[in-house]
């Protein structure tokens, strides 16, 4: 047999076995086979250096069209095992996007912070101010400068967490360390006219804590939010009126409110404000005790004595303050029957807001 025929043999057995193969490693090792440097159709070649320089030619332009064959046939068949080896790729990473998601669940707002936001937003709409102040308070912002000096009988009213110095260096009053615990937000009010003039209108939220034993209607740590206005001409017409807006926005258009006479030492005169109860609407029930009406905060114009301590003119110069809790609120807007319920940390009630 001649070397064309091997030629031949050797192009239809290389052709058969690329169509043989399934994958692409397959058809590698095929190609090395056949074309590589150690492959059939080298050794072939190898074997011209025997033929007569007559016969060259012709046999060299059949190993030509040989290799050719072979080539065409190996990319002709990469490219369908590749196109094969892609689609099924393709296949086995698709989403079906019919199939049901696993919920994750959603955080939210703690109620309490949700009502001072909401309390928060409604004053930024009247144009006030955020002020804040430290928790850790001196009791001269706490009681002193709030008209309750030392001796003052209304210190009785509030019972005080006092911060113990051990260092000895503050002095004590009437046994007890100068630094507190605040008691209420007004010392924010205090630290305000220190630091800015009038015109002043600002809102302060924040914790606050007293002595009290938690039962459903007190809480040793609360959140106040108080409000200070201090300008020209205001009188407690302006103060009636920004209060009843207010409560008018958290509660309702629906409810109404009272002014009531009462005592802090920090304004005269002063108030408690009642609005008009949700579940009845005023006619009195078992929520409002009979009476109609709900507390919800206390005001008044700011005492004359504490525009002297900060040095703000009261000739010149009228302000009203108010302080409101906004566990009270939450309980009343939601008829709450408890506001330990608020600090328990139970997702089955929070879950509700
Ligand atoms: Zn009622």
């Amino acid at each position: 047999m001649g070397i064309t025929e091997d030629l031949h043999e050797l192009r239809d057995r290389g052709i058969a076995a690329v169509d043989a193969t399934n994958d692409l490693v397959g058809l590698d090792a095929v190609r090395v086979e056949f074309l590589g440097k150690k492959g059939s159709l080298t050794t072939i070649l190898r074997g011209l250096g025997g033929l007569s320089p007559e016969e060259r030619p012709a046999v060299g332009k059949v190993s030509n069209e040989v290799r050719q064959a072979l080539e065409s046939a190996f990319q002709e068949r990469h490219a369908e095992l590749a196109a094969a080896a892609m689609a099924e790729r393709i296949g086995a990473e698709a989403v079906d996007v019919t199939l049901p998601g696993r919920a994750r669940p959603v955080g939210s707002r703690h109620l309490i912070e949700q009502i001072s936001a909401q309390v928060v937003e409604i004053f930024l709409g009247l144009g006030y101010r955020i002020a804040e102040g430290p928790e850790v308070e001196l009791d001269y912002y706490n009681f002193t400068a709030l008209n309750q000096p030392p001796d003052h009988p209304a210190r009785s009213l509030q019972d005080t967490f006092y911060v113990r110095d051990l260092s000895g260096e503050r002095a004590d009053i009437d046994g007890e360390s100068d630094v507190l615990l605040r008691t209420h937000t007004s010392p924010v009010q205090v630290r305000v006219m220190e630091s800015q003039k009038p015109p002043i209108y600002v809102l302060a939220p924040g914790k606050v804590y007293r002595r009290d034993v938690a039962d459903p209607s007190h809480l040793p740590q609360f959140t106040q939010i108080e409000g200070l206005v201090v300008d020209e001409g205001i009188t407690f017409g302006d103060l009636k009126g920004t209060l009843d807006h207010v409560c008018k926005a958290i509660f309702g258009p629906d409810r109404r409110t009272r002014f009531r006479p009462h005592f802090f030492p920090f304004t005269e005169p002063s108030a408690e404000v009642d609005v008009s109860c949700g579940i009845c609407g005023g006619e009195g029930c078992r929520f409002c005790k009979g009476s109609g009406w709900l507390e919800i905060l206390g005001c008044g114009m700011v005492d004359p004595n504490v525009f002297g301590y900060v040095g703000i003119d009261p000739e010149r110069y009228s302000g009203f303050a108010f302080g409101m809790g906004v566990e009270r609120i939450a309980a009343l807007k939601y008829n709450i029957p408890d506001l330990r319920m608020l600090l328990e940390g139970d997702m089955r009630f929070l879950r509700q807001f």
